[in-house]
């Protein structure tokens, strides 16, 4: 029996039309894309064909999008690199909001300890950083604010726009971790008013390993990773082709089936609900109006999050009890915990995330399952 996947917002397969996409420079066209033979200047061609696409997808110029290898070296880079830009002008505060995912808090937390004052923007019961939550922590020392765009764990949409004004009016860098958005919903750099966006391939059926940042031009940021003069010269090392291919050509993709997706991904999730209808005692975490329709987290008083995956993964189904970087330790959830909620609730939580290969009547028996399970654990 093929195991129902369900963690979605961990990862997601890679689809087979973008390994097809991928394989030609995996194999015969391997060459470096440096090199400035044949074999050299066919793979940069697809590394920059690559970049046009990326950059044509969220409105910006080839020249502002740098590939990394995933969301959290282009997380670290846009924290890091652009705190030590911010502090070259005597900026030296960061504020970060309290759901951001550890790719970007762990960078914040490595800045304090290099001397920078880390300030946390903290969120409402629905998950959302509010503009009246920023605005008063804003001053002429903040050099970088960072609020994701939907987060990973509850899918909260977050009212990016109006935060980077905020942001701007005050001098401050303005960055978006976009890595669980890009795959539900359209990104236009221009119309969220953004100075760096992260992206990562694996959320949208692109390869492991893959990434992007959008650095807008003007906007000061240091370097990545020395060595080469790759990425101009930002993040040095040999280009993985067949990667950045993939990110592009998924992307690409995930974008033109943006609506289909969100019809399906609406019907499976409430198709799961409906499903636990039948009990008391659960409550749904965030889903609030606008936020992203690919995950379902839940409260299940009474219940144990990590009994609870542990059982659904004994019945063949994958789900989590919080993001998949957190979710092996017991540690309850910080997004949940910034919500609002105690230790104790935070793990009674879990997250079902859904996607595009995913059916309705497998989703059905998941949620009949999830029923028993509950059932048997509340004893
Ligand atoms: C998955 C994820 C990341 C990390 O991306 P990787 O490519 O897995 O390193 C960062 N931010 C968010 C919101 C994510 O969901």
């Amino acid at each position: 029996m093929d195991a129902v996947y369900l963690d979605h917002a961990a990862t997601t397969p890679l689809d087979k039309e973008i390994l097809e996409k991928m394989l030609p420079y995996l194999t015969e066209i391997f060459g470096n894309a440096d090199s400035p033979h044949a074999l050299g200047r066919k793979a940069m061609n697809a590394v920059d064909n690559a970049r046009d696409c990326v950059a044509a997808l969220i409105n910006a110029k080839p020249n502002e999008v740098y590939f990394t290898a995933g969301g959290t070296e282009a997380d670290n880079w846009a924290v890091i690199g652009g705190a030590y830009a911010a502090k070259e002008k005597g900026r030296t505060k960061l504020l970060i909001s309290a759901i951001e995912h550890h790719a970007v808090l762990a960078a914040a937390e490595k800045l304090r300890a290099d001397g920078f004052e880390i300030v946390q923007i903290p969120v409402n019961e629905g998950g959302r950083c509010e503009l009246n939550a920023l605005e008063p922590l804003l001053d002429d020392t903040v050099g970088l604010v960072a609020v994701m765009a939907a987060n990973n764990e509850t899918g909260a949409v977050q009212p990016i726009k109006e935060l980077a004004d905020l942001a701007h009016k005050a001098g401050a860098v303005f960055f978006t971790d976009a890595v669980q958005a890009a795959p539900y919903m359209p990104l236009d750099v221009k119309a969220l008013g953004v100075d760096m966006l992260s992206l990562s391939s694996h959320k949208f059926y692109g390869p492991k390993g893959c990434g992007a940042l959008y650095i807008k031009n003007g906007v000061k940021i240091k370097g990545h990773v020395v060595g080469g003069e790759q990425e101009r010269g930002l993040r040095g090392g040999t280009t993985n082709v067949a990667a950045v291919v993939g990110l592009a050509e998924a992307y690409k993709k995930t974008v033109e089936n943006l609506p289909q997706t969100t019809e399906t991904l609406t019907t499976l999730r409430k198709a799961f609900l409906d499903g636990l209808s039948v009990l008391d005692g659960i409550t749904v975490n965030g889903g609030n109006e606008g936020d992203l329709p690919s995950v379902l987290n839940l409260r299940i008083e009474g219940v144990n999050n990590a009994d609870f995956v542990y059982s659904m993964d004994l019945q063949g189904v994958c789900v989590a009890a919080g993001s998949a970087c957190a979710s092996a330790s017991i540690k309850p959830s910080h997004v949940l915990t910034a919500m609002g909620f105690t230790e104790a609730q935070a793990k009674e939580c879990v997250r079902i995330s859904f996607g595009k290969y995913n059916t309705e009547e497998e989703v059905r028996e998941a949620a009949k399952k999830a029923v028993e399970i509950i059932n048997r654990l509340r004893g």
